[in-house]
This record gives structure tokens, sequence and C-alpha cells, in this order.
């Protein structure tokens, strides 16, 4: 059997995503001695992203250059994984469970014709075997599961498997390999983003959701300013969303994003099952509320009963002051 396991890296905006980095530890998890070796596609500034993976503990790279891959298609970063994979041949693969993640790894498996283990929150090995632990019903439950032949190869949900620190002592090869990749039938002309707020939403280590409780677009702005004193990210109940109080990106829950950060500050939002679904899993949860019954103080860690709009500007004031 091959000691190698393969972390696919994704980068957005020539940044690494942090899911990259917990995706290696995720692999040194199912093996300590193994050879992690990352994969990077792109079209430039590669060799910077193999050295940060490097420095988070992969132990050699493979990049692939090639102008087809600027921009993610499943069709081209599928050829170039696979090149990579055959030439490889690793035990394990390792990516996380983002969108892209979510798009590319069942077309590799399928390729392949290997099972595929989705949205792992935790991998431990019980009496040799490598255990995926992942949510189902909504995060209601957890299951367990063991792939008992062949290839290992998991996504892996981002916050919850954390990354090695960073050791700018590591050292490793990169080696550069040259994949023909064929004519794509899709073709990004462009990428057009929603003005960013900062923090990506899906991997931010404080989150703060407003609900229907905010009330307005301007509503929103206190929850900005609090998430901007936390290092945070903005987020919303579909209340909110189909309120036009904000924009379906920032939407969490059961068909919005699925947050699992350290800290969760759920504003003016009620606690329905559905956005439950998207953030129960958060290591800390706070809720303001003014409806001391609402729901969502059934999975609070911490409730705080009162007007969002007096509560949230007043832990932004003290929260400013500890910091200094
Ligand atoms: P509300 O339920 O209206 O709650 C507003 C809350 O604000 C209340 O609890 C109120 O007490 C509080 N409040 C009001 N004013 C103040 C104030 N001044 N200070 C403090 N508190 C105040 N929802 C999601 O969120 N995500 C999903 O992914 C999702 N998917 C869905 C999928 C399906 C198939 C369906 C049917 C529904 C889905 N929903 C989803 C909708 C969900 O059922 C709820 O309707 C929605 O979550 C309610 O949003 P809310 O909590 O913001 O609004």
């Amino acid at each position: 059997m091959s000691e190698k396991i393969l972390v696919i890296g994704e980068s957005r905006d020539g940044v690494l995503r942090n899911v990259t980095f917990e995706a290696i530890a995720a692999a040194k998890k199912i093996n300590a001695d193994a050879e992690v070796v990352g994969v990077i596609c792109g079209s430039e500034n590669l060799n910077d992203l193999a050295q940060e993976m490097i420095y988070y503990g992969a132990d050699r790279i493979v990049t692939v250059k090639n102008e087809k891959l600027t921009s993610y298609t499943s069709e081209g970063y599928g050829q170039a994984v696979l090149a990579v994979i055959e030439d490889e041949n690793p035990y394990g693969i390792i990516m996380g469970h983002t969108a892209v993640g979510k798009d590319l790894t069942p077309k590799i498996a399928s390729k392949l014709e290997v099972g595929l283990i989705s949205d792992a929150v935790d991998i431990h090995v019980d009496g040799g075997q490598t255990v995926f632990t992942r949510p189902i019903y909504s995060g209601k439950a957890f299951e367990k599961k063991v792939i008992t032949d062949g290839l290992l190869f998991a996504t892996i949900r981002p916050n919850n498997i954390p990354a090695l620190d960073r050791d700018e002592s590591r050292s490793g090869n990169v080696e550069e390999k040259s994949v023909e990749i064929s004519d794509l039938r899709t073709v990004i002309k462009a990428v057009l983003r929603k003005a960013s707020e900062g923090v990506d939403l899906s991997e931010a280590k404080v989150v703060v959701a407003g609900g229907r409780g905010v009330k307005s677009a301007d509503g929103f702005k206190p929850l900005y300013e609090l998430a901007e004193v936390l290092g945070g990210a903005v987020g919303a109940s579909r209340g909110a969303c189909d309120a036009d109080y904000c924009d379906y990106s920032l939407q969490i829950g059961q068909t919005g994003k699925v947050v699992t950060p350290d800290l969760y500050i759920a504003v003016g939002i009620s606690g329905a099952i559905q956005h439950l679904a998207g953030m129960s899993n958060s290591k800390v949860i706070v809720a303001i509320n003014k409806d001391p019954e609402a729901n969502i103080f059934n999975v609070a860690d911490y409730g705080i009963v009162g007007d969002l709009f007096e509560v949230v500007p007043m832990l932004t004031e003290e929260i400013k002051k500890l910091k200094g």
C-alpha cells in the first residue's frame, strides 16, 4: 500500500483557503507517518501557494500550471488532479467541503470508481481503521463511516479539524507537472463577485447573523460593526434575505451556507429548524432576542433577552473597550 495522502489545495484570489491547511492536518490524523502530497492547480503564483502548504505540514507539492486552469472548472481541474492521482497513486485524498470541493470530488470519485465520504467533521483511527464522522439529518445526528477497501477519499467541513501551526522552518520539494488539458467545454469569461464584506462567511471564526428582527437593510449596520470588532463575518436568516435586508449569499441554514464558527451570534433570529441546520454545530452560540420564548434560546449557550438595537451597539462598545 502506498504511504501517500494527497491534499487538493484550493485558492481564491491568489490566497489559499484555510480549509486547505485543515485538510493537511486531517491527512496527518489519518496517518502521521504518511507523506502528505499537496496538489495545486492554476496559472500563476503556484510556488508561493505550494510553499504555504509546506509551512502548514505538507511534505511535497505537485503544481499543475496551465492557462486553462486560471479559473476553476470541474472539467479542467478534474483532468489535472486525475493526472496527479495517476502518478502518485495515493491511498488517501482529502479536500475541503467547499463549493469547489463539492463539485470536484464526486467527479473524481466517479472517474476512479471509488466511494467518497463528504463533509467529515472529524477523523480518527480506531483499531487500524480510519473513522470519518459526518453530520446527518441537518446536523441533528452524526454518523461514523469507514471505507473498508480502497481509496480513503473524503471532504472535510471548514472550521472543524484545526490546522497545524504554520512553521516557516519546514521545507519540501515543489514539482511542476505538465498536464495536457483538452479544450474545455465551459469557458469562464469573467468572475463577477458581489462586493466582498471581508472575512469569508463559511470559514469565519466569528459570525454575527441577523434575522427578520433586524427590520431593514440599515438595521444590519450595527451587526457589521460588531462583526468588524470581532474580526468576523455577517450572516443572515432566510427571513432577513426574503425581506431584502441583505443578499442571499449571506443566508445560513438548510438551503443556505453551513457554518461552524467558534462563536455564532444570532441577532433577531427566531431559531427555525431550517436555520438551526446551518449553525447549530457552532462551538459557542449567543442569541439576542426580545422574545424569551424564542426557539433560538434552546440551542444557545448564552442568551440575551432584549432589544437588539440596544444590545448590539452596547456589545460593540464594550468589546472595543476590552480591546483597548
Ligand atoms: P422570524 O421567524 O420572523 O424571527 C424574527 C425574530 O426576531 C423573532 O424571534 C423576534 O422575537 C425577534 N425580534 C424582533 N424584533 C426584535 C428586536 N428589536 N430585538 C430582538 N429581537 C427581535 N431559514 C433560514 O434561516 N435558513 C434556511 O436555509 C432556510 N431554509 C428553508 C427551507 C425551507 C424548505 C423552508 C420551508 C424554510 C426555510 N427557512 C430557512 C425559513 C425558516 O423556516 C424561517 O422562516 C426563517 O428562518 C425565519 O427567519 P427569522 O428567524 O429571521 O424570522
